[in-house]
């Protein structure tokens, strides 16, 4: 999912929150929502669909306040419905809070349990919607939002990066192993509001705008200035009175940083740990031409990820980069397709060779990751029949082996081929000439020097999974 949050009192703050949210379009389609608070009270407007088929013009324009949260959803495992659209709303006496969550909690089956039992009632089975209720609960309970919100984050566990407002005041939190990416920005108001020559740091003292996503392309968007990462485990509160920072709870020793966000999830032209992605996965790429070389004419990248790796590959490789496939622009992302023959007939809606630059020609082709194999039998297969002599499949990622419980669904083991074949088998499925995948340590000489989750890779879990929760993803 993606997460976008602002603070900025005489702007068009459900405006800058559509625009942030089109940046963060790719992390999620299945719904979109936003919410804003405007002293008095916090209006939500959600549903599900891409951004614009959920906000009309004059939607935006009933929207007004002076902060917003927004949200776009990623299609996961659970129920598509409007009511586990975000941003989640909860209302207890005057207690009125709205809260958009990136990520997935792994603990909240018993904790909705024990809401219940103490008469909080549920309008969706997401596990967003408990941590809203708990927080929702325990503002009641203590007159504190922010109490309310460090209480909620010592329960919780799991990947969670979250923005949260009530009427007056915008929040920002992360879990303590900061697993989900977070930003602060900041908003130059006199720029905003047309002139330029006031947009200096003096004159836009006092009349400051803050901005938190997912990532700095949204911040971009909205023409925000990259300050800071929101810190694991800690909570921001933005108001009229600045900018508060507090921990809510400790930081993990070693921080977990999700990996495959540089693999595949965020864009390119986002910044993460002070390196674009672009720049992150052409490193890849070159990586990934040492582990495996390979004989070939042309090296060619799998819209859109695997474009930079692509371009990685050829210059360490020394072998042509050349566009081989042309990818329609309209087509969502094939992986949140329910069924396989959906997901299957995605592909070919998606991807189309370029027949007289690939014919006759021994190619490798590059693209992010292999999960369930649906995207590469498809692409064998059409690459040949476009005329290409071999195909050298190269993964700018090691082999996707375990689930995720952080929050990108990748879908139960059994359906990830790598859990069930070897390299040799999943080339010989596939149809390649040849196949290889990056090694973790190839992975982590791209990136740079952090502590990352790379449990899809390597099984090993940086948040315990409770016995209760996701065992059929092991089956
Ligand atoms: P497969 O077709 O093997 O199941 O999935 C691999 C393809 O899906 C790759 O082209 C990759 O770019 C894309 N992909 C990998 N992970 C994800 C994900 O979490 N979500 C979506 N939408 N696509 C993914
Ligand atoms: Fe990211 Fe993989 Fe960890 Fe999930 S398991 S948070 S996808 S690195
Ligand atoms: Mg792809």
């Amino acid at each position: 999912c993606g997460v976008f949050g602002v603070w900025a009192p005489g702007l068009d703050v459900a405006r800058l929150t559509y625009f942030g949210l089109k940046a963060l379009q790719h992390r999620g389609q299945e719904s979109a929502g936003i919410a804003v608070g405007d002293g008095g009270t916090v209006m939500v407007r959600k549903d599900l669909g891409l951004l614009d088929q959920v906000f009309s013009n004059a939607d935006l324009s009933s929207l007004t306040g002076d902060l917003a949260i927004g949200h776009v959803r990623y299609g996961t495992a659970g129920a598509k419905s409007w009511e586990s659209a975000q941003p989640h709303l909860s209302t207890i006496n005057d207690v009125i809070i709205a809260l958009a969550h990136n990520g997935t909690l792994v603990n909240t089956d018993e904790l909705r349990r024990q809401l219940i039992d103490l008469g909080v009632s549920f309008m969706s089975s997401s596990d967003s919607e408990v941590a809203t209720r708990l927080i929702g609960y325990f503002t009641q309970r203590t007159s504190h939002l922010r109490e309310g919100i460090r209480k909620t984050m010592e329960l919780v566990r799991g990947g969670y990066a979250m923005t949260l407002i009530n009427e007056h005041a915008l929040y920002a939190f992360r879990d303590p192993f900061g697993i989900r990416p977070l930003v602060l920005g900041r908003l130059p108001l006199e720029c905003q509001k047309g002139d330029s020559s006031q947009c200096d740091a003096e004159t836009s003292v006092g009349a400051e705008g803050w901005v938190v996503a997912s990532e700095t392309c949204a911040l971009d968007i909205v023409g925000a200035e990259y300050v800071r990462d929101i810190r694991p485990g800690e909570i921001l509160r933005i108001s009229e009175e600045g900018l508060v920072s507090e921990q809510g709870v400790l930081a993990a020793r070693e921080s977990a940083e999700c990996i495959f966000e540089q693999v595949y999830f965020a864009r390119p032209d986002s910044i993460m740990a002070g390196k674009s992605v672009y720049a992150c996965r052409y490193d890849m790429g070159r990586q990934l031409a040492h582990e495996a070389p390979v004989d070939a004419d042309m090296v060619i990248g799998v819209p859109d990820s695997g474009l930079p790796p692509a371009e990685g590959y050829a210059r360490e490789s020394g072998i042509p980069f050349g566009e081989g496939l042309i990818k329609n622009r309209y087509v969502a992302r094939t992986f949140i397709q329910p069924t396989q023959e959906l997901r299957a007939m995605g592909v070919r809606m998606k991807l189309n060779p370029l027949r007289d630059n690939i014919a006759g020609k021994r190619l490798v082709v590059i693209d992010d990751s292999i999960v369930r194999g649906t995207t590469m039998v498809q692409l064998v297969k059409m690459l040949r029949q476009a005329g290409a002599a071999e195909v050298h499949v190269r993964i700018n990622s090691p082999e996707v082996e375990w689930p995720c419980f952080y929050g990108i669904d990748t879908g139960m083991q059994k359906q990830l081929i790598s859990a069930n074949k070897s390299v040799d088998e999943i080339c010989e499925y596939i149809g390649a000439d040849s196949l290889a995948f990056l090694s973790v340590q190839g992975l982590l000489a791209s990136l740079p020097k952090r502590g990352y989750c790379t449990a899809c890779f390597t099984g090993v879990y940086p948040v315990a999974i409770p016995s209760s929760f996701g065992r059929d993803k092991f089956m």
